[in-house]
């Protein structure tokens, strides 16, 4: 049985659809949310989210946010959110760059967790752009026979 799933950003309704199971990063680790789950709220980490359906697993980059679930429903309030489809990867590439020499120039310490923070949502959202491209290879599986970086 499927599950409705709504992601919405502060710019758009990004997703809007059926799914048979959802993965998420939650702040206490990642969920994987099947229709009939328990009712819950929770905060959102840096991470991926799945759309896993019959015709193959969706893969989106989200940077922090909420979740509600219901049994039948699960909806996204993201802070920021991408489809892997949409992922400008130059832009990532640079961000993660930038933020890697910040980190090399020995910052004051109260920077150190908005450069890591930056550091993650750049290197997820690169993880997360390749994933979309080899979606086709991976076919069905849940994972990929390469690097999990
Ligand atoms: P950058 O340093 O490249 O601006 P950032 O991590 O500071 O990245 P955010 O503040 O997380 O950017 O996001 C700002 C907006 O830009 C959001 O709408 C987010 O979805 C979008 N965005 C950020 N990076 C990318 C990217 N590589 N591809 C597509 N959209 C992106």
């Amino acid at each position: 049985m499927s599950i409705k799933v709504d992601i919405v950003t502060p710019e758009k309704m990004l997703y809007s659809g059926d799914v048979e199971m959802v993965t998420l990063p939650g702040t206490n680790g990642q969920m994987g949310i099947l229709h009939g789950h328990a009712p819950l709220l929770s905060t959102l980490d840096i991470g991926e989210i799945v759309l896993h359906s019959r015709e193959g697993n969706e893969y989106l980059a989200v940077s922090g946010g909420v979740v509600e679930v219901r049994p039948d429903k699960v909806t996204i309030l993201a802070d920021t959110a991408e489809a892997g489809a949409e992922i400008d990867e130059q832009r990532a590439s640079a961000a993660l760059e930038r933020a890697e020499r910040l980190l090399a120039e020995n910052p004051p310490p109260h920077r150190v967790p908005e450069i890591m923070a930056s550091l993650r949502r750049s290197s997820l959202r690169l993880k997360v752009a390749r994933r979309h491209q080899g979606r086709r290879s991976a076919e069905g599986l849940h994972f990929e026979g390469g690097s999990n970086t």
